[in-house]
């Protein structure tokens, strides 16, 4: 059964396999199409279109830029976009210099509350000059403070909690006009994570689309039935193009495989024209 995964991380990003590991992976889920999106940056994608060509595996340039609405963190999608275009990489290294102020931030507030970890250990754990919070996560696992992930990011790392710092984002309408501007389509990503729903929802997503958002990802790795169902609906209802991705991230997001999420995500190939032509209209 062939299908496709628009949502990758890879070293690039918190991810912990490199873009042509992450390629090997899709060949053996059966993955014919894919997109590495991560965060805030688009280096992985030459090595990955050189592993795609060597596979047989089309790859969609991608990238996913966080952003923050004033109540939620919101993540945009890009697709198809010019990746090598100058003003999007300027403006995606701002954004990364600003998680480069984060992350020492929060270093400090662990210390404050009693742990030993430096961020020169998170560093060398990350093994990339792209640390993020996954990162920290692991080192508390590795030190025993933390036994999961979840745990490091529910007991210190998540908002509200000991440990959080927040980041200076640019908002929604600002990161889809970055991908736009870089003629790609600008897709809402596991809309879950937007903090309203029912009619709040469908007002957020009609606001970004009026910004130029041209779809919504409806299947994810997280998503329950009835919640696809849903996101499924409302894409219907704006007219707004449908995708999907696993999210994978490798050891971070341990029970996250690439193609298949947690054993029931399948992203139909059929789904790839539609976003494909949106973008060549742009
Ligand atoms: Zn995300
Ligand atoms: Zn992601």
């Amino acid at each position: 059964m062939s299908r496709i995964d628009l949502h990758l991380h890879s070293t690039h990003s918190d991810g912990s396999l490199r873009p042509s590991d992450v390629l090997r992976l899709a060949e053996k889920a059966r993955v014919t199409a894919l997109a590495i999106t991560d965060h805030d940056i688009t280096s992985g994608l030459p090595e990955a279109m050189s592993a795609g060509e060597e596979l047989g595996i089309e790859v969609i340039p991608g990238v996913e830029i966080s952003s923050f609405d004033g109540r939620s963190e919101l993540h945009i999608l890009g697709y198809c976009l010019d990746w090598k275009d100058p003003l999007l990489n300027e403006r995606l290294g701002t954004l990364r210099a600003s998680r480069h102020r984060r992350n020492p931030l929060i270093i400090e507030r662990l210390r404050a509350a009693g742990l030993d970890v430096t961020y020169e250990e998170v560093r060398a754990l990350a093994g990339t000059e792209s640390v993020g919070r996954p990162h920290i996560a692991q080192l508390l696992m590795q030190k025993k403070y933390v036994s999961t992930a979840k745990e490091a990011f529910d007991r210190y790392l998540a908002e509200g909690k000991a440990a959080y710092v927040a980041r200076e984002l640019p908002p929604p309408d600002e990161a889809i006009r970055w991908i736009r501007e870089a003629k790609g389509v600008a897709v809402l990503a596991h809309p879950t994570w937007v903090k309203t729903s029912g009619e709040g929802l469908r007002t957020c997503v009609t606001e970004l689309k009026e910004a130029g958002l041209g779809g919504v990802e409806v299947h994810y790795s997280t998503h329950s039935k009835s919640q696809t169902a849903s996101y499924l609906d409302l894409a219907q209802r704006l007219g707004l193009l449908i995708t999907g991705g696993s999210d994978f991230h490798g050891v971070t997001k341990p029970d996250i495989e690439v193609g298949s999420g947690r054993g029931d995500l399948r992203v139909h190939p059929r789904l790839l024209a539609p976003l494909k032509e949106a973008a060549a209209r742009l």
